[in-house]
């Protein structure tokens, strides 16, 4: 390893240290020992106290600010000055305080606000992982990390939201892929012994030759080792997008997948296949089914959106840059959200971005971003 990686290495491991540190009380007093030992030695893992501390002189305790509480979600929130350096907040609904970060993209990550903020405008223009690695002066592994972050902020904010008014519904079939779960710890440089592991798509069931990209499935019609990913969007830009199982799809899987998040009062809109049209009638939903490709993209019932998405998602999944399918939900909803967001500014979609939190609950960790594993319904074969 040359020195900047093993600087980076260590930053790393830095990282993951305040992220285990994230459920100690004490944790604000060991996080000040170590940053004072880290400064200590000259190094500098800490870039953002001296801005926000600029920041927070500026404002008047009590002066309204415009952050979201993450604890309840009110806006209205107020300057509580400053503790080590950070800026607090309090708000003025539930009582909670909070710092600058909570619950936000940037917790529990001691890297420069600044350093977000490029990654977040460069995952909005499409950058490559080597090219925000480079932008941002972080490890191509932290990179990947960061996107799933961003991504898990942006679905953690759409969980538990109930779709309302006219909600378009559809399913795609994707080939299953089981990349960056196989000798992780390989392409990280740590040497192992793999002999006694079993690979995911095996231990899952799926098939035993590597997926090859661009190939044609040798088998026709709909194998089990593919998935089905079924979304539904409101006309209030909310979105439920997931697996809902291997091969072809069930009642039964889109009831899972929606269950109680679709409000009684809505129209569901669909194609004619049977299991939407079985899904339809079990929910009591009004109900619109689409007879032809024509219909699906005009009228006031319509599966534009939803269509639109699908494409979307499926040329990624036939790309180069095809995602590992313990991810697709979240890829989902990230190709979801800048689609349903694709007329408003950079700088706009950027703010919302950084600042999303999810009412009562905590940022997602690197810690769990690692350890995500494949979703429950996707690893067994149904006998149907
Ligand atoms: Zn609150």
């Amino acid at each position: 390893m040359t020195d900047k990686e093993k600087e980076q290495k260590a930053l790393e491991i830095y990282q993951q240290l305040i992220n285990t540190l994230e459920d100690v009380p004490e944790k604000a007093e060991i996080i000040n020992i170590v940053n004072t030992l880290i400064e200590e030695n000259g190094l500098s893992p800490v870039g953002e106290p001296k801005t926000t501390l600029k920041a927070s002189r500026r404002k008047f305790e009590g002066e309204s600010v415009s952050k979201t509480c993450p604890k309840c979600g009110s806006d209205h929130v107020g300057n509580r000055g400053s503790a080590h350096g950070k800026s607090r907040f309090r708000c003025k609904d539930c009582g909670a305080s909070f710092g600058s970060s909570t619950g936000r993209l940037s917790e529990g990550s001691y890297t420069s606000e600044k350093a977000w903020d490029i990654f977040v405008e460069g995952m909005l223009c499409g950058d490559s992982l080597p090219s925000l690695s480079e932008k941002c002066g972080i490890s191509l592994s932290t990179a990947h990390s960061w996107r799933m972050k961003l991504f898990s902020q942006v679905a953690n904010s759409a969980e538990g939201r109930i779709l309302k008014g006219v909600i378009q519904e559809d399913e795609i079939y994707l080939p299953s892929s089981f990349k960056g779960n196989w000798k992780g710890a390989v392409n990280l440089g740590i040497e192992m012994d793999y002999t006694d592991v079993v690979p995911d798509y095996r231990k899952y069931g799926f098939r035993d030759y590597p997926h090859e990209r661009g190939s044609q499935d040798r088998k026709r019609g709909l194998s089990r080792d593919k998935v089905c990913i079924a979304t539904a969007i409101d006309d209030g830009r909310n979105v439920i997008g997931k697996p809902v199982g291997r091969g072809n799809v069930s009642s039964d899987g889109l009831e899972h997948a929606f269950s109680s998040r679709l409000d009684q009062q809505s129209i569901l809109v669909t194609d004619k296949s049977k299991g939407g049209i079985k899904y339809a009638e079990s929910t009591g939903l009004a109900h619109f089914a689409l007879d032809s490709k024509t219909e699906a993209r005009k009228g006031p019932y319509n599966l534009q959106l939803v269509n639109s998405l699908h494409s979307i998602i499926s040329e990624i999944s036939h790309s180069r840059f095809c995602f590992a399918t313990k991810n697709a939900e979240l890829y989902i909803t990230w190709e979801a959200w800048k689609l349903l967001n694709r007329t408003r500014s950079l700088s706009e979609k950027k703010d919302t971005l950084k600042n999303l939190v999810t009412p009562g609950k905590k940022a997602v960790t690197m810690q769990q971003i690692r350890s995500r594993e494949l979703p429950e319904v996707l690893r067994q074969v149904s006998e149907s």
